[in-house]
């Protein structure tokens, strides 16, 4: 078996449950065409959309700002089909539930060109002044090998290959054993903290931290997430969140648009041909601005413009803080423990600029090193990470100038894309002295911080020390019945849920959690032959910390 994102927290396996003849169970024929209102129509809702239909529920999808959420692919102006990605933008394989339902829409992929993959065919990293190319690893100097090493060798001491072979057997007792142990030794400390009283950094001076910091493992640009909880860390490289990644080409936001129109399988109690898109008269509500119950079993869900509408349950997938913020939900529907953890999700912020250029130029070799002019740079100066999309002979191309978390997201919060780009420029400028990258642009950057929009208030999540047990009352929600009656039948879903946040498959699976519930709540069940995330919960439920 490959690596795939299965656990290591709830090893379920839900590319199986989605993939079973069975489908996901089903409910009894007199909830048919009961109402679900489904808040935000991000891959998470449209996924837990698309499954309830699928049951026979007719979900309500509310939407606040567009569809796809923080899967918005911007179509350059005068650019046929020429995207930049401004929220998730790499997908690796071994999310497979995420591809599921790519695969189901017919999505085609390729590679993502990131550092040092053969997609990005150069790669260009910069620190500290100094500039070194390479294609591989082996191409740049020693230091950066050791650095590579280091991490392997520090992962090594926490276990890393024995949990990593539970992953990929899809081993449940191992897997559990061993990540039992590590959920307490590590939930309090930070990944810097892992890095720094490591043996294998520890021998090495502290510049191999900073190299690790810029370059790290995967992706690279480690370092905005020094100070995160090391389980998320660990999350991220037991399940290859970071290997491996592939790029939706079109733009990601075909998956949740795709799903808004993809029809009911023959299984689905709706007629032939019924869509969300059909349901709903061709668009979704209007974002919500209450959530209430009343004292009885319904819940009435208040639109933007006063519009009162009444569900048998809700789904809630927009960002955390807005329930308490945005949205008046009644206090009485969660617990106080449960506020709190969503009241405590940390954010991390994130910002991009792209623009498009007239042709991939960055191929064309430099007479005097031989080499091409440009390649997928990172870097320690203000613009981080800047990616180089090809799409094509003959079309325009693309560069993301800059991609940053955390304070490197902060220090372009106040400006406008202009000011943005000539940033972005003046810095890579300094990388590449006789490459005149403006003269290529065309048509309007694009830039985006995810902390600035008001229906988003952050990129991700991005768990700090302590927060296990904040993400554990999130996670488990779905289970529903030791709750008091009062607090059933709302449930959430989404990337501020999930223990691999800011990876799309967690949007999925916990989506998918929520199904099960809503299922559950409805009086259905699950095929015998194919139980699902609720019915195997007692044995996978992830490790409780206690209070
Ligand atoms: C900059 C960035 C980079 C990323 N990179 C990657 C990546 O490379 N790979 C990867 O796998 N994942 C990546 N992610 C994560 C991925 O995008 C998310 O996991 C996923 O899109 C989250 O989906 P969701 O449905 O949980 O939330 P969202 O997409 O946020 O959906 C929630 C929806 O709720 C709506 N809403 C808000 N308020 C209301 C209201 N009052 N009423 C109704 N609706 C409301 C919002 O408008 C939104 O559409 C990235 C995210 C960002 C921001």
């Amino acid at each position: 078996m490959p690596v795939t994102i299965f656990g290591p927290d709830f090893p379920f396996a839900y590319d199986e449950w989605l993939r079973h003849p069975a489908g996901l169970g089903a409910i009894p024929e007199s909830s048919r065409g009961a109402t679900v209102a489904v808040i935000g129509a991000g891959l998470a809702g449209m996924v837990a959309a698309y499954e309830l239909m699928e049951l026979g529920l007719r979900p309500v999808v509310y939407e606040r700002a567009r569809i796809g959420g923080r899967l918005r692919s911007h179509e350059f102006e005068g650019g046929d089909g020429i995207i930049a990605e401004l929220g998730g933008m790499r997908f690796p394989i071994s999310g497979t539930s995420f591809f599921h339902y790519a695969d189901l829409l017919g999505l085609p992929r390729e590679p993502f060109p990131n550092p040092l993959t053969d997609a990005a065919g150069s790669t260009v990293i910069d620190v500290a002044g100094q500039t070194f190319q390479g294609r591989e690893l082996s191409d740049l100097p020693a230091e950066f090998s050791e650095v590579a090493r280091a991490w392997d060798e520090a992962l090594e001491e926490i276990g890393f290959t024995a949990m990593q072979d539970a992953i990929r057997a899809r081993d449940v007792d191992t897997l559990k054993r061993l990540w039992n142990e590590i959920v307490p030794l590590w939930d309090g400390r930070t990944f810097y903290d892992f890095i720094a009283t490591s043996q294998a950094f520890s021998k090495l001076p502290f510049s191999y931290r900073e190299l690790f910091g810029l370059v790290g493992f995967g992706t690279g640009g480690w370092d905005s997430d020094f100070p995160n909880s090391m389980l998320e860390i660990l999350r991220v490289v037991l399940t290859n969140c970071d290997t491996d990644q592939q790029l939706v080409i079109g733009g990601v936001e075909r998956l949740p648009r795709g799903l808004w129109t993809l029809p009911v399988s023959e299984r689905s109690p709706w007629p032939a041909g019924t869509t969300l898109e059909s349901l709903h008269g061709g668009v979704p509500r209007p974002g919500v601005a209450a959530i209430d119950r009343s004292g009885g079993r319904m819940f009435l869900v208040r639109d933007r413009w006063g519009t009162v509408r009444t569900h048998g349950a809700v789904l809630a997938t927009c960002q955390n803080w807005l329930l308490t913020t945005q949205i008046a939900c009644e206090e009485s529907l969660l617990s106080h423990e449960l506020w709190m953890a969503l009241d405590r999700t940390r954010y991390m912020q994130s910002s991009k600029t792209f623009v498009m250029v007239d042709r991939p130029f960055w191929k064309d070799i430099d007479p005097v090193t031989g080499r091409p002019v440009m390649g997928m740079t990172l870097t320690d100066r203000l613009t981080r990470g800047t990616y180089l999309f090809d799409n094509g002979p003959g079309r325009p191309a693309v560069i993301c100038l800059t991609y940053s978390w955390m304070s490197d997201a902060l220090k372009m919060l106040p400006y406008d894309v202009d000011q943005r780009v000539k940033l972005s420029l003046d810095a890579l400028g300094k990388i590449y002295p006789g490459l005149d990258i403006a003269s290529h642009i065309v048509g309007d950057p694009v830039t985006i911080s995810w902390e600035d929009d008001p229906n988003f208030l952050g990129a991700f999540k991005g768990a700090l020390p302590g927060h296990y047990r904040y993400n554990h009352r999130m996670y488990t929600h779905f289970m529903q019945d030791t709750l008091p009656p009062a607090q059933r039948g709302i449930f959430m879903a989404g990337d501020d849920v999930s223990f691999t946040p800011a990876w799309a498959e967690g949007a999925v699976q916990t989506a998918l959690n929520a199904v099960w519930g809503i299922m559950t709540h409805f009086g259905g069940t699950s095929h015998p032959d194919n139980p699902g995330p609720g019915d195997l919960f007692e044995k996978l439920a992830p490790i409780d910390l206690g209070a």
